[in-house]
C-alpha cells in the first residue's frame, strides 16, 4: 500500500516538474504543475502520518500484553500456564479453567485487610 503510495506520488512529482519545466510562460501550465506536486507532497505527507497512527496500537498491545501477564497463573492441578482465556468470572468469584488437565475451581482470594 505504502509502496503504491509513493509511486503514485512519484508520478506527480515527475508530471508537476514537467509541466512547470515545459509550461513555457504559460501560467496556467505552471499552476497545474504546481498542483500535482501539492498533491504528491500531501501523499507522502499522508504516509508518514500514517505510521505513527499504527505506533500507537502498538502501544495498546504493549500495554494488553502487561495485563495478560499480572494475571498469569498456573494451573495448581498440572502446573500448566494459564492465559486470560481460562479463567471466568462467576457471581464475582474467579473460576479457572484449564485447557491442559481440564481441571475447573474457583481461586480463593487473599483476604484484603
Ligand atoms: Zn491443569
Amino acid at each position: 500500500m505504502k509502496l503504491v503510495t509513493y509511486l503514485i506520488a512519484a508520478v506527480l512529482g515527475f508530471f508537476g516538474v514537467m509541466f512547470i519545466v515545459g509550461a513555457q510562460g504559460q501560467w496556467i501550465t505552471v499552476v497545474v504543475g504546481v498542483i500535482l506536486m501539492i498533491g504528491a507532497g500531501g501523499l507522502i505527507y499522508l504516509t508518514q502520518v500514517r505510521p505513527q497512527k499504527t505506533e500507537t496500537t502498538m502501544i495498546q498491545k504493549i500495554d494488553l500484553s502487561g495485563d495478560v501477564n499480572l494475571e498469569q497463573m498456573k494451573c495448581r492441578n498440572c502446573g500448566g500456564t494459564l492465559d486470560r482465556d481460562a479463567l471466568e468470572v462467576k457471581a464475582g468469584a474467579i473460576f479457572v479453567n484449564c485447557p491442559y488437565c481440564g481441571a475447573t475451581y474457583q481461586i480463593e482470594e487473599a483476604p484484603k485487610w
